[in-house]
């Protein structure tokens, strides 16, 4: 029987009406069943900009915004040469843009829930172009298959947590099962959105940002696919980033615990999330470009062939260091659990951590802090000290913990370079550490040149 593949296309696979043959072509030579789109490129971004200004600004800055996106999604519906059915499709969301921006004026309010609606609306308007791409290169290839436009929203049920949704996994599968148990008879290709859900009660919602990765993810798992791809515009998983490292190369093959590592400390490639679902069900997942079909592209899975010692590595920008101490930890117990409840309950997220007999050191995103009233209620319980400015970086591989020498290779490479805090042990898969943000950068590079280029002979 034929692979039950379910593909996502970012948003510079869907940037105009070339790039979404291209795409349409890339998803027909995979046989893709399912593929979840994002927005054109650029066009969430401009959906929030003009929730913002419709709220803020004069009407007329809000319709110079709603023109923009108009004229970008008439211009690849003309130039794919769209049937008079999408285009009344695509008129209607027009209209809904229109009206729901008017709302937010007229109330001077953009709430969340309000904002997650205007976004969908990037998805929704290009999963309607791109199921007339589809359906070209079907054409184009005399296939029987028929493209077909399908609301996620029928199936992608999350909470009400809006601008940042959870998705329902149990809800999720039971709807699947329901409503694209078709699927296996491969007949048809189905387009639908990434980045959105629905709650319970009939109210759109979105992933958060970057999202559709994740939508594919969770759709992939609820149709119980044998093969997820990503389809994006760089070559899959990179040795680093190649913006700060002109020798990064491929990665053929990767686990699903060190590309998870990866993706949450900082390679941009995969949204974070992505790969829970994958590794819930086992299904394999691909990493490629949908602008060069040659580039080989990446697979992450469970099982992979060869485990170096540092497969990777990755710096996540904007980090800060909140320090709490206090000399009540002494031999004392419950300080952590308190301290972690402040965490919890302002639904912040903890990267690394270090502690010492009277102190524990916590790295956050600079954003998490936005929220001012997370550092007074820590300062009930202890001395809080916050730096900011931090760089973390993070080498991914297998064995780290158990692999004599490698802090020496890792501290001489950067022995300049002052270190500010680091986490080891934990994971076989990661050692991470702080360094100041300037200082980044040539972090990555000199490491990469120890472990990536030149790799050290003497270990491993
Ligand atoms: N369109 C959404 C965003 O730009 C989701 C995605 O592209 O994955 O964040
Ligand atoms: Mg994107």
């Amino acid at each position: 029987m034929a692979q039950l593949v379910v593909s996502k296309f970012g948003g510079t696979s869907m940037g105009d009406a070339e790039c979404m043959l291209r795409s349409a072509e890339v998803s027909h030579r995979q046989g893709s069943s399912l593929i979840a789109v994002s927005a054109t490129s650029g066009t969430t971004n401009d959906l929030i900009a003009l929730g913002k200004t419709a709220e803020s600004q004069p009407w007329p800055e809000a319709e110079k915004i709603i023109t923009k996106i108009l004229d970008k999604h008439e211009k690849i519906a003309r130039d794919l040469a769209i049937s008079s059915h999408s285009q009344e499709r695509l008129e209607i969301l027009f209209e809904e843009m229109n009206s729901l921006a008017k709302g937010v004026h007229l109330l001077r309010d953009c709430s969340v829930k309000a904002m997650d609606t205007l976004m969908s609306l990037g998805e929704r308007m290009s999963s309607v172009l791109f199921t007339e791409a589809m359906a070209k290169v079907l054409q184009k290839y005399n296939s029987k298959k028929t493209a077909e436009l399908f609301d996620v929203r029928t199936v992608l049920r999350t909470d009400d947590s809006f601008g940042k949704a959870k998705p329902l996994t149990s809800e999720i599968a039971k709807l699947c099962s329901e409503n694209l148990g078709f699927l296996r008879d491969h007949k048809k290709v189905v387009v639908t959105q990434g980045y959105i859900g629905m709650t319970d009660e009939g109210m759109t919602t979105t992933l958060g940002r970057g999202g559709s990765d994740y939508s594919a993810a969770i759709l992939a798992e609820g149709v119980s696919a044998d093969v997820l791809e990503i389809w994006t515009d760089v070559a899959g998983i990179a040795t680093t980033d190649p913006r700060l490292c002109s020798k990064a190369k491929p990665i053929s093959e990767i686990s699903f615990k060190e590309a998870s590592e990866l993706a949450t400390f900082g390679a941009k490639v995969l949204h974070p999330a992505t790969l829970l679902p994958a590794i819930r069900k086992n299904i394999p997942v691909f990493v490629g470009s949908s602008f060069d079909a040659e580039a080989k592209g990446t697979w992450v899975r469970k099982d992979v062939e060869d485990h170096p010692l540092i497969r990777a590595m990755a710096l996540r920008k904007k980090q800060v260091l909140v320090t709490l101490s206090t000399p009540e930890m002494l031999h004392a117990h419950g300080f952590l659990f308190q301290i972690f409840k402040v965490f919890n309950d302002h639904k912040v997220s903890i990267d690394a951590i270090t502690t010492s007999e009277i102190s524990v050191s916590v790295t956050l995103d600079d954003s998490t802090l936005v929220n001012k009233k997370l550092i007074s209620d820590l300062s009930q319980f202890a001395d809080v000290q916050v730096e900011d400015n931090l760089a973390l970086i993070s080498l991914i591989g297998n064995n780290i913990n158990h692999t004599a020498g490698l802090g020496k290779h890792i501290f001489e490479a950067i022995s300049d370079i002052n270190v500010r805090m680091i986490c080891l042990g934990a994971s076989k898969h990661n050692f991470c550490f702080l360094v100041s943000e300037e200082q980044g950068p040539e972090t990555i590079r000199r490491l990469h040149e120890t472990f990536i280029e030149a790799g050290p002979e003497e270990m491993g």
